[in-house]
């Protein structure tokens, strides 16, 4: 049991340190200046990739900037919406990158829309059934069986929430490249940005099977 608590407080190490860099990546390359707005760079990438039926629109707050599939809207955060730098540019040609994997049926997306509903009903009680399968594991283990089955299906969602996120972000570059909206220093730019943000969906999943096998270890080890 000891090895697991060395690889929670790693995780919780290597999660402190992703995020401290990825703000400070934003930070520093929402100082690079660039000729559009965010709200700009949508409009035309999505135009480029034969998209007319996707709204760009701004949301309040930092980091809020998602592709949202049911109404078909890319939500840019106000900074990313309106400012023109390097940092707005890569977060608003990597949400549309997932409207094109919307348009496109792009299968590990598919896959993932597929899951919501499945991880949205399991993490409303997952908690409860771990714990309470962790008091009766002595009298009834299924219970803490039935948790981890649950716990599971969250720790498949973060997975393949990985293929999404390189893929949006690799179909943002090269848009960004052919379309000489970056420069070549602006480009290394983008791409360092839009890398250490798959970073944080790297952490999360591994943070997720290592609370999975936690659970397992738990059921196991019941006599
Ligand atoms: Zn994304």
């Amino acid at each position: 049991m000891m090895g697991i608590y060395v690889i929670f407080g790693l995780i919780t190490l290597v999660s402190y340190i992703v995020s401290a860099s990825l703000k400070r990546k934003f930070k520093k390359y929402s100082k690079v200046p660039l000729g559009i707005t965010g709200k700009e760079v949508a409009e035309q990438m999505l135009h480029d990739n034969g998209i007319h039926d996707v709204k760009v629109v701004s949301v309040r707050g930092m980091l809020t900037d998602h592709y949202n599939p049911t109404n078909k809207t890319v939500n840019l955060s106000e900074g990313v919406y309106s400012q023109r730098n390097v940092a707005a540019a890569a977060v608003a040609a990597h949400e549309c990158g997932h409207a094109v994997q919307h348009a496109t049926a792009y299968s590990w997306l598919t896959m993932r829309s597929k899951l919501v509903p499945v991880v949205s009903f399991s993490s409303r009680w997952v908690q409860w059934v771990l714990l309470a399968g962790i008091m009766m594991v002595q009298i009834f283990p299924q219970l803490l069986l039935a948790g981890i089955v649950m716990f599971a299906a969250s720790t498949l969602f973060a997975f393949i929430t990985l293929p999404v996120e390189i893929n949006a972000s690799s179909r943002a570059l090269a848009w960004l490249e052919k379309t000489n909206i970056t420069s070549e220093t602006n480009h290394k730019y983008a791409k360092d940005a839009l890398k250490s943000a798959a970073y944080t969906y790297v952490v999360a999943a591994l943070s997720a099977l290592a609370t999975l096998m936690y659970y397992v270890m738990i059921y196991m080890r019941r006599s």
